[in-house]
């Protein structure tokens, strides 16, 4: 049996993780839930799952849920606030930590439980963007297991050998043969659509995802290729590959969730179908293999596999981030703040579909606050750039 907390148990990445848990029951126990402010569903989860401790983020949420529980007669201890959260994802107790916690919120406590030498699922790959450096050095300094539950590096790892998986970040690609890693993407819904129409689409065409069903913001970061953006940036981090070993290709179907080409001329690809209990089972089982619930893929139904080049017309935000990437993590980090900021605005109806890139661009160019030296320097970036993306938000608005 091994414990496992979920961080950001309420999103769509923890209710697949839950998924996956309910197949393998005899094999994992919830100790810790987390999330921000549903209290319904986290009253609901943990009147199910009877975990140890249940964190919210959001301090007025967690009395509210304090409240429920004790009336339900449940003995699940609720903590509050980031220090909640890193106590969930940091306890002895634990043996494996999903941090599926969207955005910038997920650094902190990600890494309480990397500090904590965990076995790590790491879906929240915005922790990796904002402080890559910090965030691999932590990892192998206090002997944590990473291991990549985005589906892109989930595949690569899997197409990895097993001396890069072992020590993510380290191995020089070169030693094993590798030439290179394409990151495929759908390009999501709009890879077909006029690139005049682009102006004009709303925010509930834009999580409208084809292949995948995500959270609101990375289906949002899917139509505008940030997505894929962030995921060169993890991809460096996580397989030290450099710019001349990373290649972003759309490939519409999703069902190639990434390859990895070798000298010989052999390129390894990691095939199924676009469901993340995938990722999420191989991660927590890893070196074994469980029950994911998942139909095996039946190569007579796919009509056909197709892939083409990306433009940086329509996905201005890829080009961006590959260019913040190549700048380094100062820069990435604004790239994040003021993605995350700009689609926000975007999804609640203040901004436009095309001034997502166009904010974090301008956030991009006007920001200079100097090389980032620690995670601290992260948040205060991130931060820094927050506010300047939140100006643009209000000198574009109509
Ligand atoms: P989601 O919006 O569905 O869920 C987000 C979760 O994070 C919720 O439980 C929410 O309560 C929690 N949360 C948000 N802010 C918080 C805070 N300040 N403190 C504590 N909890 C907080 O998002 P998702 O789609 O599940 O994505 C989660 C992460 O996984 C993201 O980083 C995303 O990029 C990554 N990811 C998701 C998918 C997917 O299929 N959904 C695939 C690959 C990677
Ligand atoms: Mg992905």
């Amino acid at each position: 049996m091994r414990n496992l907390t979920i961080l950001g148990a309420t999103g769509s990445i923890g209710t697949s993780t839950l998924a996956v848990v309910e197949k393998n029951i005899d094999a994992y126990r919830v100790f810790g839930l987390a999330a921000d402010t549903n209290v319904d569903k986290m009253l609901s989860l943990s009147l199910k799952w009877k975990p140890r401790f249940v964190a919210m983020n959001n301090e007025a949420a967690a009395k509210t849920l304090h409240l429920a529980l004790k009336a339900e007669g449940s003995k699940t201890q609720v903590l509050a606030g980031i220090e909640g959260l890193s106590v969930l994802a940091s306890h002895p107790d634990v043996d494996c930590v999903m941090a599926a916690i969207v955005g910038a919120a997920g650094l902190l406590p990600t890494m309480a439980a990397v500090k904590a030498g965990k076995r790590v699922l790491l879906a929240n790959k915005e922790a990796l963007v904002m402080s890559g450096a910090f965030f691999m050095n932590a990892v192998h300094e206090h002997g944590a297991e990473l291991i990549p539950v985005d589906s892109e590096h989930n595949a690569i790892f899997q197409c990895l050998p097993p001396c890069v998986q072992s020590s993510l970040g380290r191995c020089s690609l070169e030693e094993q043969g590798v030439s290179s890693i394409l990151l495929t993407g759908s390009g999501g819904p709009f890879r077909f659509t006029e690139l005049s129409a682009l102006y004009n689409v709303t925010p509930s065409e834009a999580i409208s995802h084809p292949n995948w069903s995500m959270g609101p913001k990375i289906s949002l970061d899917s139509a505008t290729m940030m997505n894929k953006g962030l995921e060169y940036i993890e991809a460096k981090w996580l397989f030290n590959a450099a710019p001349s070993e990373l290649d972003v290709i759309i490939h519409p179907q999703s069902i190639v969730h990434s390859m990895v080409q070798y000298r010989d001329g052999s390129l390894l690809a990691q095939m199924g179908r676009p469901d993340m209990c995938t990722p999420i089972a191989h991660a927590l089982a890893y070196p074994k293999r469980i029950d994911a619930g998942i139909k095996p893929l039946n190569f007579s139904e796919i009509s056909e596999l197709t892939f083409m080049k990306p433009d940086f017309k329509r996905y201005p935000c890829l080009k961006l981030a590959i260019d913040a990437c190549a700048a380094g993590q100062a820069a990435t980090t604004i790239l994040n703040a003021a993605n995350e900021v700009a689609a926000d605005a975007f999804l609640t109806g203040r901004i436009g579909f095309m001034q997502i890139a166009q904010i974090t661009e301008s956030v991009l160019q006007e920001a200079s606050f100097g090389a980032l030296t620690c995670i601290e320097g992260a948040l205060e970036f991130d931060f820094k750039a927050r506010i300047l993306a939140n100006n643009w938000v209000v000198r574009l608005a109509p």
